[in-house]
């Protein structure tokens, strides 16, 4: 393990970071400089993931580089931004240089994908801890916001959920109830896992979803946690049908429904789109997601009731073991 200083380590990134027009000064001075589109306003987030916490001494640094820029382009995606800039803060044990370099080629091979220069941050001493903030841009009146929901909008899911959440379960070892484990091909394994490691931020179904979608958020903690959010924040209530989950196929393998509830509904780590439109926008929204090659399904319906509502296949209402994924929660069971 090569032991560098702070600014070989700096030297590193800089020496690896691409860069785009709009920005005039990157990595080096005391703040960037960027250009940021005429007639746009910007979206800003920040997420970060802390080792032990949000993933296991195990996970590879590659994994950790492009999880973290993911869970940061998933926030820009939810608000229909399109992403442009990014820093990120590390702060590490020791200074490992193969550490960061391999952190980097996760990172940055996500970053390239998505056109998104890293322009600065910071480097420090201490526990393994990565935290990313992006910055995007879209037009003013056009963000995608979580309390924007409408009575009778359909509520929509990109992709499939569970996934990351039976990964984690196989990971961990844990003994999981229902679990067919023995039944699982190690292909099926292998994706579970990878949607852990590796999610796909939804950017371009973000942006699509631009003058359809009414509110929108990421699935990070669970949809019953995340949809609840935007429930609260548009002072509405839903009812979805289970039966209508999307679930991928390992998925299917891996649990019978009533067991992959639990982890479709409260699991986290998803980094899909929940979407609320009106029923007049389906077709359209169809579309689009189409022409970004993202599968949508809609899982049910928004009401002027509050409250959240998940119908069982039998017409009977199911309740979660636990409602996602809460740090400093009392009584985690
Ligand atoms: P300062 O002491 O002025 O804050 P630093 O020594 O922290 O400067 O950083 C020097 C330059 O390197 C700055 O431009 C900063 O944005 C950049 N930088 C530091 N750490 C990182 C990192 N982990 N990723 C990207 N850029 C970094
Ligand atoms: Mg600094």
């Amino acid at each position: 393990m090569p032991a560098v200083g702070e600014f070989d380590l700096i030297g590193r990134i800089r020496r690896r970071a691409a860069l785009r027009e709009d920005v005039l000064l990157g990595i080096g001075d005391d703040a960037a400089l960027v250009r940021p589109p005429v007639d746009r306003i910007l979206a800003i987030s920040t997420d970060t993931l802390n080792s032990g916490v949000h993933f296991s001494h195990g996970t590879t640094a590659a994994d950790v580089g492009w999880k973290a820029l993911a869970v940061n382009l998933s926030d820009l995606a939810a608000m229909g931004a399109e992403p442009a800039w990014c820093t990120l803060s590390l702060s590490l044990p020791q200074a490992d240089a193969d550490w960061v370099d391999a952190f980097l080629d996760g990172f940055l091979d996500l970053a390239a994908r998505h056109q998104v220069a890293l322009v600065g941050g910071d480097t420090t001493r201490g526990p393994l801890s990565v935290s990313v903030t992006v910055v995007g841009a879209l037009p003013f009146g056009q963000a995608l916001q979580r309390d924007a929901a409408q009575d009778g909008d359909d509520i929509w899911v990109t992709g499939s959920l569970g996934d990351a959440a039976a990964g984690l379960a196989l990971l961990s070892g844990h003994a999981f109830d229902g679990a067919a484990h023995s039944k699982l091909d190690s292909a099926a394994r292998a994706q579970l896992e990878q949607r852990l490691h590796r999610p796909t931020p939804r950017v371009a179904a973000g942006l699509s979803l631009r003058g359809l979608a009414n509110a929108c958020i990421d699935v990070s903690d669970g949809l019953f946690a995340d949809l609840g959010h935007v429930l609260e924040a548009s002072g509405k209530g839903a009812c979805i049908a289970l039966s209508e989950l999307p679930t991928s196929p390992a998925l299917q393998q891996f649990a019978a429904p009533e067991q992959r509830w639990p982890l479709q509904l409260a699991g986290g780590d998803d980094y899909e789109l929940c979407f609320t439109a009106a029923p007049a926008k389906a077709d359209a929204v169809l579309a689009a997601l189409q022409a970004c090659e993202t599968n949508g399904v809609r899982i049910g319906r928004i009401s002027a009731t509050p409250g959240l509502i998940a119908l069982q296949p039998d017409g009977r209402a199911w309740t979660p073991p636990r409602p996602g994924y809460q740090h400093f929660e009392e009584s985690a069971t």
